[in-house]
């Protein structure tokens, strides 16, 4: 605490990343990297772009990378919405769509816990509704909402870190059971087998969807991510982003990012992969007692009946493998595991049997 912050600096509840040691022999399931590389298309793109033109800023709209979206998902240019990652673009989001005074921010109690850091950087009240008891959205939850005009509606789908998916049906009644309010739908994990909200954006202009490059596309690194909305929503979020940072997205980033997009054939080679990964892992999860929730993610949430998840991510770290545990009521029991290549579950599943045998 300094003198020279500002009052409300002190009050804010930042997010706590998942570790990024540098670790020899280190395995990293902590924070839903993917497990192969990108598409090569990407770096002989990026390579061609490191050139002189870097001495000039970079397209402040990022059009072709706008473009490359509009054709890929079949909505305008005018109705996507580029940004530094998707969590920069849910930034702009809770500034440009979620303050309205005292009316909450209505979400899950367990998802994203972004979210709340940024309820708390922008003073927007937040309205938690618990998940039912197999961890799932309740849909009649959010079709009546009280109070009957939140601010908004935010969950992410599948849902983190339950990994849970909704159907296109139950997004859309909660979308038209609020027609007065932003529905936002952070879909970064939706390319791994859940369906996207961005079909119903015709029928439901209150909708939000939010993509991020991070996951399906193994761009963490490079940082883009973007929204599609109506216009009118996206013009919005415009005037937020030109009045914080015009230049959000660097020249490398936009260029990778196209040729990321472009290569489908990559993408659904490795989705598919990580998503037969995920079914093999969960199978040899449950064989060694975890009970696992049913994920369209990349990555799986479990618990052991008989074992403590701190402890076991405990253990887990003192091999060199790291997985995410959350201290969060309801939840401090799972670890949530990213889905690796098939060498690293067999590494995880070996160590994970090793450490049930001695500590039984
Ligand atoms: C990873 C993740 C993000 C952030 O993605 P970036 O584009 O890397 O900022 C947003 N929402 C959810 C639910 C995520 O898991």
């Amino acid at each position: 605490m300094s003198r020279y912050w500002s009052d409300h600096v002190a009050d804010l509840s930042p997010y706590t990343p998942g570790e990024q040691p540098r670790l020899d022999n280190l395995l990293k399931l902590n924070t839903n990297e993917h497990p192969f590389g990108p598409s090569p298309r990407v770096l002989a793109a990026i390579k061609a772009a490191t050139n002189d033109n870097l001495r000039l800023y970079p397209d402040n709209d990022a059009m072709a990378l706008r473009q490359t979206v509009s054709t890929l998902h079949g909505v305008d240019t005018a109705q996507v919405f580029p940004g530094n990652g998707s969590d920069e673009v849910l930034a702009h989001i809770f500034n440009g769509l979620f303050r309205h005074g005292d009316r909450p921010l209505v979400m899950p109690d367990i998802t994203y816990s972004f979210y709340r850091t940024y309820c708390k950087l922008y003073g927007i009240a937040c309205q938690t509704i618990p998940l039912a008891d197999d961890y799932s959205i309740r849909v009649s939850d959010y079709a009546g909402v009280q109070p009957a005009k939140p601010a908004g509606i935010i969950f992410s789908n599948p849902n983190a870190p339950t990994g849970i998916a909704l159907s296109l049906a139950d997004i859309r009644v909660i979308a038209l059971a609020n027609p007065d309010v932003p529905v936002v739908v952070d879909e970064a994990y939706v390319d791994f087998g859940a369906s996207s909200a961005i079909a119903l954006l015709s029928e439901c202009p209150n909708l939000v969807v939010v993509h991020t490059l991070s996951k399906s596309r193994s761009l963490a690194g490079l940082r883009v991510g973007y929204a599609v909305a109506s216009k009118e929503i996206v013009d919005g979020l415009m005037r937020i982003k030109d009045s914080f940072n015009s230049y959000p997205l660097d020249s490398l980033a936009q260029v990778g990012a196209v040729a990321a997009l472009q290569d489908t054939a990559y993408f659904d080679e490795t989705r598919n992969a990580v998503i037969r990964l995920r079914e093999a892992l969960t199978q040899q999860l449950k064989t060694l007692g975890f009970q696992v929730l049913p994920s369209q993610a990349n990555f799986v949430f479990a618990r052991h009946s008989e074992h403590d998840a701190a402890a076991l991510s405990r253990m887990l770290r003192a091999h060199g493998i790291l997985v995410r545990h959350f201290s969060i009521a309801r939840i401090d029991q799972f670890l949530r595991i990213t889905i690796g290549t098939q060498a690293d579950s067999d590494r995880l599943c070996n160590t994970l049997s090793e450490i049930l045998l001695k500590t039984h």
